[in-house]
């Protein structure tokens, strides 16, 4: 302040790697097209809405209790619904839940990381993976990609090798790159890792009913140290509910009930999350929709001379500018919301309704003839 006066924020004894630090904040801007956090831009069918409401209400009759601690129904669903769409068998106990993925990440920080311990991410990848790790004390190594945006195998396995981290995050498809990682990548990262330790591999497939290849789901099999993390936010159309979940060996689910909070989900939630599996058939109908739409984005952005990355998400990442930050201003002042993930030179779009696709397609075209 130039004062001398110290801020109440200064005078907190709040724990020395979180000062001067900035939480996760993608911006909430009111504008026509918001496009911004990967959502998926259509609201639930009104049946399942009205599925939701009547397993809702069955819910509220017993809210005097605490939820179903394990929440077996809703694992025996999402194990059924992971079996059926994958073709790797999966049951109930190597299936487990939390509010969110963000939240079955911290959980698995929680119990594999902390203190003392390391992670280690492909950079550009999703910042939480970072941020979660902070938080749970975690030290965070920052591994590097080739200008591809692909994982540089050699130089991940030198250093998982030097640095023996605890827990290693593969993000396919990539967050906010889109890039799908090929089980080959995997498997030479998991023995890296096992050879270094042996560490939990952590394999974030948020986006991954819209890639092009098949789920790394399979590559659990004999994989003890293997973990795939899930979510309703994207694919179902769910961001709002707070579903993630993971599949793993079933004593990583063993491994996990010793941090996560008793009762940690809500019966709401389960009540929610179970109606909305019901409706899977539907919902990833809109799924093979917005992939049309995602692989038309890349088509027409090449077309008009920008650089895109191949994305096997729901989302594309663009370039390339001179200032990322001045061209997110332009596309905005045209009424489109996308994302500076500050990755320099590129912005990301995700794929919304064809409407809004379109009005993203034009703002791009007319900041494309301003700048010439
Ligand atoms: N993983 C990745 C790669 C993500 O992009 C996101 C959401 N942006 C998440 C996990 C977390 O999603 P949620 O907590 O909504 O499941």
């Amino acid at each position: 302040t130039g004062t001398g006066t110290p801020s109440p924020w200064d005078e907190l004894p709040v724990r020395d790697e979180l000062r001067g630090k900035s939480p996760y904040g993608a911006p909430q801007l009111d504008v026509p097209v918001r496009l911004n956090t990967n959502e998926n831009p259509y609201p639930l069918p009104e049946p399942l809405v009205a599925r939701i409401a009547e397993r809702v209400a069955e819910a509220a009759r017993h809210l005097n209790r605490y939820p179903d601690r394990d929440a077996v129904e809703l694992r025996t669903e999402l194990a059924a619904y992971l079996t059926r769409t994958t073709g790797y068998e999966v049951t109930a106990a190597r299936v487990w839940a939390a509010n969110g993925s963000n939240e079955v990440l911290q959980q698995l920080l929680q119990t594999f990381g902390g203190p003392g311990r390391t992670a280690v991410g492909f950079e550009p990848s999703y910042s939480m993976h970072a941020l979660i790790s902070r938080g749970t004390g975690t030290g965070w190594i920052s591994g590097p990609r080739h200008d591809d945006f692909t994982i540089d195998v050699e130089a991940a396995e030198r250093v998982i090798a030097e640095r023996r981290p605890d827990v290693v995050f593969v993000c396919s498809p990539n967050n906010p790159t889109g890039t799908a990682v090929e089980a080959e990548t995997v498997l030479r990262l998991y023995e890296a890792a096992q050879a270094a330790k042996p560490s939990m591999v952590v394999v974030d497939e948020a986006y991954g009913e819209f890639s092009h290849r098949p789920s790394l789901l399979p590559l659990l099999e004999g994989r003890p140290h293997l973990v795939v993390s899930r979510t309703m936010s994207k694919a179902f159309g769910a961001a709002g509910l707070r579903l993630g979940y993971l599949a793993a060996h079933p004593a990583v689910v063993d491994a996990v009930q010793l941090v996560r909070l008793p009762y940690h989900l809500s019966a709401v939630t389960q009540a929610t999350a179970l109606a909305a599996l019901e409706h899977t058939d539907t919902l990833l109908g809109y799924v093979e929709q917005l992939k049309t739409e995602r692989d038309r984005i890349v088509t027409e952005l090449r077309a008009m001379g920008c650089e895109v990355t191949d994305s096997d998400a729901n989302f594309v990442q663009f370039g390339r500018f001179d200032d990322s930050h001045t061209a997110w201003q332009a596309i905005l002042d045209h009424g489109v919301l996308v994302r500076d993930n500050g990755v320099p030179g590129w912005l990301r779009v995700t794929a919304g309704t064809p409407e809004e696709n379109d009005a993203f397609l034009d703002a791009v075209r007319a900041i494309r003839k301003e700048s010439n």
